[in-house]
């Protein structure tokens, strides 16, 4: 027999790769699943709802938050502004049996692989199909980008994939096929939160 278990299941990948279509099409197709936001400093942008896009808290909360241990791991991303994942809501989801999706960057994901029981987590990592310099190439069409440019995202898009090593399991993403992206991912989910009784 079978029985669900809770588990978080980070996902990371490079941009571009459908992390955001495939996270927000998880979440239509499962209300019974948990997708907490963080926490940030900034201000909320029109149109983000403050306990839903992020919790909106000022420095002096944050800091609080810092010092009474609450996160998992925060980082101070751009321009001063802070943001940080809470511990609460991932380790609840996981004792309630729930599976709880968390999208990450690949260093807030090895922050927080550290600090969790192993058991409690699996990670996907979404990889292109096409090439770095395919990818390279549909961003140049979109908008005209220096040399230095292109070689410092080609930098960065190497140094990503290359993490692809960190992560217990990898989807190959293609341009244009969400719903193969989101038929693997939930395949990957399914047997992550299934335990053998
Ligand atoms: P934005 O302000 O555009 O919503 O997000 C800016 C950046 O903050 C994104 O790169 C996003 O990945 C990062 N970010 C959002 N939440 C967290 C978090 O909880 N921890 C860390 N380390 N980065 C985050």
């Amino acid at each position: 027999m079978t029985k669900k278990i809770g588990k978080i299941i980070f996902i990371s990948g490079p941009s571009g790769v459908g992390k955001g279509t495939l996270i927000s099409a998880l979440r239509d197709r499962h209300p019974d699943w948990i997708f907490p936001p963080s926490c940030t400093t900034r201000a909320p942008r029109p149109g983000e709802i403050d306990g839903k896009t992020y919790f909106f808290i000022s420095r002096d909360e944050f800091q609080q938050k810092i010092d009474a241990g609450d996160f998992l791991e925060w980082a101070d991303v751009h321009a001063g502004n802070w943001y940080g994942t809470l511990k609460k809501p991932l380790l609840d989801g996981v004792r309630d049996g729930k599976t709880v999706i968390r999208e990450f960057d690949v260093q807030g994901y090895l922050v927080a692989r550290d600090a969790l029981p192993r058991e409690f987590f699996t990670s996907i990592f979404l990889r292109p199909a096409e090439s770095v310099a395919d990818l390279i190439e549909r961003i140049r069409d979109r908008a005209p980008i220096s040399d230095a440019e292109v070689s410092k995202r080609v930098k960065s898009m190497e140094r990503e994939l290359d993490c692809a090593k960190f992560y217990d399991f990898e989807i190959i993403s293609e341009a244009g096929k969400i719903e193969k992206l989101v038929a693997d991912a939930e395949k990957l989910i399914s047997l992550a939160t299934k335990t053998q009784k």
